[in-house]
């Protein structure tokens, strides 16, 4: 069976094409630039060379067309026609209170993802539209919404709860949600699996650290918090967005700076993190290189963002009553040895302990705890596409038909 997974955001339409027999990946590309005459296609089919092309793409739906064109093109495709997709797995950013795994899309589910449009205005709008495209140009192929928010849903009410009046909650939403939940879920789930325990079992803390950034509590399977909360700017200091911040601070600064609703927001997400304290980039690269030749502003956004993170490692180590197992994913999580190295120094009452080789191999995926640490410190790549590609055909399969 194969399945397609797109994640359209509101310029960009990023998709992998997937053979879930051996869970292979066939192609994989990146649509940008949508709504101008010089759109940037990179397509790359496993094995072949990549392939740029530039064109005019008006709209989300002419850019899903692309994107099955090129699948099917006979230098760089990898199918011969659509008819071959069994089914098309979205990545959905929202879906509130109203859905807590993924959803065979309907009329009614899209209802629902409109309503939380007022939640996340800037992604479940070009979500939709992507999911719009893919109905129009593949009718009759079952398409399937995974969301981000969906594993924090089940969060224990004493977690998502904000301590505002609660008629608050009732009237607008007002709660913490979470974000990056197919990625915390696919790590956590691997994690177990390179343990060789049952997830069931485990008490784990997962630090998903990209440009956005966010922590999650992980008991038995079940999340216990996670640090993004009604929006994806709450907890942990990320590229450009400042994380948890004394509410105070904004009718402060609004005040002082003569800033109104869309200056504060813009000051909040887009100019604070490690670019408003460094002053020189939001890349983790740059601030590292910066703070190795001497920069206090680069070495100062090294340490708060290292200290906010050991922080919340410490509050989920007592929220779940201690740690099996600490997974770092995402690019800096991935790739940052100095991030990865500076964070798990002095958690010897956990009983954590890294050895600083194994933290440097050049392998993707690994264990760097040493034998002897009780916690188990894993380095995972995260696969949110698979993870979507494998509720896609999972749904799909329930559904009774024959898989193409
Ligand atoms: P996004 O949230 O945009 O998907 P990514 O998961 O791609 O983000 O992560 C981007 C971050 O990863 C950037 O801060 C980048 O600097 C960082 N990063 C990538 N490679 C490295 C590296 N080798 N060392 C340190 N940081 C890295």
């Amino acid at each position: 069976m194969k399945v397609l997974v797109l994640n359209c955001g509101s310029s960009s339409v990023k998709y992998q094409l997937l053979e879930m027999e051996n869970e292979s990946l066939l192609a994989r590309g990146l649509l940008e630039r949508i709504g101008t005459n010089d759109a940037v296609l990179t397509h790359q089919a496993t094995g072949k060379k990549e392939v740029t092309r530039t064109f005019p793409v008006p709209d989300h739906k002419t850019a899903v067309k692309e994107v099955l064109s090129i699948l099917f093109d006979p230098a760089y495709g990898v199918i011969k026609d659509v008819t071959e997709i069994s089914a098309v797995g979205h990545r959905v950013v929202h879906a509130g209170e109203e859905f807590s795994g993924s959803v065979l899309l309907s009329t009614e589910v899209k209802e629902a993802l409109k309503r939380c449009i007022q939640l996340a205005p800037l992604h479940n709008p070009p979500n939709l539209l992507g999911i719009e495209a893919a109905e129009a140009l593949l009718p009759g192929t079952p398409q399937v919404g995974v969301f981000d928010t969906a594993f924090h849903a089940n969060m224990p009410r004493h977690a998502f709860l904000y301590a505002l009046p609660l008629e608050l909650y009732e009237k607008y939403g007002i709660r913490r949600y979470g974000f990056h939940g197919t990625s915390h879920r696919y790590v956590a789930a691997r994690a177990a699996e390179l343990a060789g325990r049952n997830l069931n079992e485990l008490k784990i803390i997962t630090c998903h650290l990209g440009n956005g950034a966010s922590i999650t509590a992980i008991d038995g399977g079940q999340v216990a918090d996670t640090s993004m909360g009604f929006t994806p700017l709450e907890g942990l200091v990320m590229g450009t967005r400042c994380g948890d911040l004394d509410p105070a601070i904004i009718p402060f600064l609004m005040e002082k700076e003569g800033l109104d609703i869309a200056g504060i927001n813009r000051l909040i997400n887009k100019g604070s993190g490690l670019l408003g304290l460094s002053g020189i980039s939001n890349d983790m690269r740059e601030i590292e290189e910066a703070a190795e030749k001497g920069s206090t502003r680069a070495v100062d956004a090294l340490n708060v963002l290292v200290h906010r993170l050991r922080k919340y490692i410490g509050a989920y180590a007592a929220v779940l009553d201690g740690v099996d197992i600490l997974v770092f994913t995402a690019g800096i999580g991935e790739n940052s040895v100095k991030v990865r190295s500076l964070v798990c120094q002095g958690f010897s009452y956990l009983g954590l302990y890294i050895d600083e080789e194994k933290n440097r191999s050049p392998k993707k995926e690994k264990e760097i705890s040493t034998p002897d640490s009780r916690v188990k410190v894993y380095v995972i790549p995260t696969n949110e596409e698979l993870v979507i590609a494998r509720d896609a055909a999972e749904i799909v399969s329930s559904l009774g038909q024959a898989p193409k």
